[in-house]
């Protein structure tokens, strides 16, 4: 194989033993646009191998808390933030590492499908390989390919038309695709927002089924205004609030079930029971 097709992360690659889970962790986080603060000292670990649910009301500061985690908050104009956000040990935010470093680990997907549309559902995949400056040979993109569409509960569906467009896939397999589109790097964290907010209840169901299956294989972060979805699919949940004129920040957090039955805030039972 010649040298500069090598695939330069050799834990991309399917035989590569399984990772170790890692755990995320927020440390203070706040976050401006400008001079409007946003968020106030958040402070949240995402546990390994678990899917944490966000909750809490439009506006409250939860894709800014997901975009910081992904170093995507820095690309916003105006935006800044105070704290640290660590991945096994190291703060994503050390400047000696670079943004591509960051996401290499810690993949997303967002509520509106994004695939490239005119791009084959194959070149839809590899794509999430060159976006973080991995290069690949054909083989291993092959592997890379059914390996991530695998995970992402859509292998089945499109092998027979890899070389089709994105585009033409329905909602739900189009989100499938930019699932499996962000497992190429094979990431230790998944940060989804709102991903199921712009389908329908069967490709909704889908979608929370193969969460079930990643999360053996990778740490989850959802955002939802899914009451029932957060209770479905997560064991953690964190419920975010900004009052009146002040920047968000987490009311309560723990385990899901716990959150629900018996929240410890007044505002969050009000929440979680629909009165807001
Ligand atoms: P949520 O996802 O909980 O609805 P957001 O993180 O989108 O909340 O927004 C939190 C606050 O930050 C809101 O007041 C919103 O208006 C503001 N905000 C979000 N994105 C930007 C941006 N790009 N520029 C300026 N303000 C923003
Ligand atoms: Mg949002």
């Amino acid at each position: 194989m010649n040298a500069d097709a090598e695939i330069i992360d050799a834990h991309v690659r399917s035989d590569a033993p399984r990772p170790v889970l890692s755990a995320l962790e927020a440390r203070d986080v706040s976050a401006w646009f400008g001079t409007h603060k946003v968020l106030e000292r958040v402070s949240l670990t995402m546990e390994a191998g678990q899917v944490t649910a966000l909750i809490g009301p439009s506006g409250c500061g939860k894709s800014t808390f997901l975009r910081i985690l992904n170093r995507m908050h820095e690309l916003v104009p105006l935006a800044s933030l105070a704290g640290e956000v660590v991945l096994d040990g190291a703060d994503i935010y050390d400047r000696t590492r670079k943004l591509t470093d960051a996401r290499r680990h810690i993949g997303m997907v967002f509520q509106k499908p994004n695939p490239f549309p005119a791009m084959s559902i194959y070149d839809n995949v590899v794509a999430g390989l060159k976006l973080t400056g991995i290069r690949a040979s054909r083989d291993e993109k092959d592997e890379v390919v059914e390996r991530s569409l695998t995970s992402a509960g859509l292998w089945r569906e499109v092998k027979d038309r890899l070389r089709q467009p994105g585009g033409g896939l329905s909602g739900g397999q189009q989100q499938r695709l930019c699932i499996a589109r962000s497992l190429a790097v094979k990431p230790k964290v998944l940060l989804m927002d709102e991903p199921c907010s712009a389908l329908d209840p069967t490709s909704t169901r889908v979608i929370e089924e193969t969460m079930g299956e990643l999360q053996k294989e990778v740490t989850i972060v959802i955002v939802t205004h899914n009451m029932q979805q957060a209770q479905r699919v997560s064991q953690k949940c964190a419920f975010f609030l900004a009052s009146q004129g002040t920047p968000g920040g987490i009311v309560e957090h723990g385990d899901t079930d716990a959150m629900f039955s018996e929240p410890q805030d007044e505002r969050t039972f009000d929440y979680v029971n629909g009165r807001f």
